[in-house]
């Protein structure tokens, strides 16, 4: 096929133990998943349910690795997430369904420009450049649901320079995963590649250019990036 601009690259991640690459379609995110970050957000989880937005696909980071401190922000904040990787898709999926659509899940960071946020949320506008600009979502390789099965009560920690700023566990979400794929499958046709972010524990904070951030989930191994 004959194209007026060259084709983009498809991004893909990838798979522990695999020589095979996922490829990437979209990529979802839900916010406020965690009460305790809900409230440091200043929301009140019990009179706010979750909600989900989105990232373009190719601010993937697969492996970590160096990630340029982005521009027009000085306030960049870690938030450390589990990520789930779709194999299978549709439109209205019940929950008892959802879990049989994964293909496996990632440690993934959420980097978000803090302070667009702040002023997008202070004016009712879209969060776009604050949550979807390049590397803003740095993704360990993906471990295949056979290897790992649904992990949903290990511990989700992160650290920058050695100290750490988050811990929480998997068991504190307040949509589960499959809550989240029946929620997300309401309002659009989910499909193979897509990945979705499901939240971050409190703890989230400032990141400097010359910080080291690592990552980790029970289970899933961890990602480590070096911000430039
Ligand atoms: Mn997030």
């Amino acid at each position: 096929m004959e194209t007026v601009v060259p084709i983009p690259a498809l991004p893909t991640v990838p798979v522990h133990g695999a020589s095979a690459v996922f490829p990437v379609r979209r990529i979802y995110c839900i916010g406020r998943n965690y009460a305790d970050h809900a409230r440091e957000m200043g929301a009140d989880p019990n009179r706010e349910t979750p909600f989900f937005f989105g990232k373009p696909q190719d601010v993937v980071v697969p492996q970590g690795g160096k990630v340029a401190y982005p521009p027009a922000t000085s306030n960049l904040h870690h938030e450390v997430e589990l990520v789930v990787a779709l194999t299978r898709g549709g439109r209205d999926i019940p929950e008892a369904d959802a879990l049989a659509c994964i293909y496996g899940y990632a440690v993934g960071l959420d980097l978000t420009r803090r302070d667009l946020q702040a002023k997008a949320k202070d004016k009712g506008q879209p969060w776009d450049t604050a949550k979807g600009f390049d590397q803003s979502a740095p993704l360990s390789p993906i471990t295949p649901v056979a290897a790992c099965g649904h992990p949903d009560s290990g511990a989700i920690w992160l650290s920058v320079n050695g100290a750490e700023r988050q811990r929480g566990s998997l068991s504190q979400m307040i949509w589960s995963v499959p809550e989240i794929i029946a929620h997300i499958s309401k309002f659009v046709a989910l499909a193979p590649g897509d990945l979705i972010f499901t939240g971050t524990p409190a703890g989230v904070g400032p990141i400097v250019a010359g910080d080291r951030v690592r990552c980790g989930i029970d289970g899933l191994g961890e990602l480590e990036i070096l911000l430039v």
